[in-house]
């Protein structure tokens, strides 16, 4: 079954569902996890598969074609590669991406290969060992390392390294990120720190803009080309390229640019609400209906509601919901 994507009121047509399997993670970045800890949602309270997957089919009728497992780490909850060969076989489904810390992407990255998932993004915000461990909370750079190389074997490529800039944080590792993609397929996504969740750890002061990121890397590698074609999978993300380079590098101005104008995008948390935007919070109760035992008709009717009341853009209505829960 293949459905025309259902526009929202604004005219963007709306393709693509972001799910957060789970709000667990086995690390605690300090800007993702809130400064009053985790309060984990109880395992009766977070969707089952089986219920992810009805939602994701309720979606097919409105022309969703991609699906982006996240989390919480995604690749921490049990029965996740099943649960991919099980997304990736819906008939209408075209792309099964999952966004992972790459902690244990090494040991699964062969089985995910197998089971159908189309593409991979890592979360890396350092390459050095001691802030990397400062930043996550784990000494583990060399397995998110190893867990990359192991899935550029397994085949996905391009594989995408997004890193969250912050600014008195990592900042001064942008022109080591570009140098990643001089001699390997990668595309390398500069990611602008965003007021999400529990905004102790953000302030204005920490967003380092595009334009300096862009600055800084060209000073160093010369002129950055923009790469113009479009493509389906990019997003919100501009892509340039150092001369010569076998990768590429995006750039996702959540902060300083306009993004909302090309949001193609609904989310389900892992606690079940469909939220039609990152930064409000605005949702809508799946989970409720799902065990209500609704049927298919009503969960469409919910998502078309949620795809009518997408904001136009960035509402200055606060998110306080956790990244961890959204999925980023
Ligand atoms: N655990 C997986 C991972 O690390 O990719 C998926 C979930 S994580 C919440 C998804 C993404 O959100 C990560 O790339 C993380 O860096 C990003 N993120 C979390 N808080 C953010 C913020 N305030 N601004 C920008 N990106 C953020």
């Amino acid at each position: 079954m293949v459905c025309a994507a259902r526009k929202d009121a604004n005219g963007r047509a709306i393709n693509y569902l972001r799910v957060s399997v789970t709000d667990r993670c086995n690390l605690r970045c300090f800007y993702c996890t809130p400064v009053h800890g985790l309060n984990l949602i109880p395992h009766s309270e977070i969707l089952s598969y089986e219920e992810i997957l009805a939602v994701v089919e309720a979606g097919l009728h409105l022309g969703i074609r991609k699906v982006r497992v996240t989390g919480g780490e995604p690749l921490v909850r049990r029965g996740l590669t099943d649960f991919i060969e099980k997304l990736a076989g819906l008939c209408g489904i075209s792309e099964v991406a999952l966004t992972t810390n790459g902690v244990n992407l090494g040991q699964m990255a062969h089985q995910l290969k197998a089971a159908g998932l189309s593409r991979i993004n890592v979360s890396l915000d350092s390459l050095e060992r001691k802030p990397f461990a400062s930043i996550t909370g784990l000494d583990a750079l060399d397995r998110v390392l190893e867990g990359i190389s192991v899935a550029e074997q397994a085949g996905f490529a391009p594989i995408k390294i997004n890193m969250v800039v912050i600014g008195g944080s990592n900042e001064d590792q942008v022109e080591a990120f570009a140098r990643l993609t001089l001699d390997r397929p990668l595309e390398v996504r500069f990611i602008e720190f965003m007021p999400v969740g529990d905004k102790i750890a953000w302030s204005p002061g920490k967003v380092v803009s595009a334009a300096w990121i862009t600055s800084r890397i060209e000073k160093q590698f010369g002129p950055l080309t923009a790469l113009n074609e479009r493509r389906p999978d990019d997003g919100p993300a501009r892509r340039f390229a150092i001369a010569g380079a076998k990768g590429t590098l995006g750039f996702i101005n959540a902060m300083s640019g306009h993004t909302c104008a090309d949001c193609n995008r609904l989310r389900l948390t892992a606690d079940g609400r469909i939220r039609p935007c990152l930064f409000s919070d605005l949702e809508f109760d799946v989970k409720t209906l799902l065990r209500q035992g609704a049927g298919q008709g009503e969960i469409v009717s919910l998502l078309e509601k949620a795809i009518a009341k997408k904001p136009a853009s960035r509402t200055q209505a606060p998110c306080r919901r956790p990244m961890s829960t959204i999925g980023g």
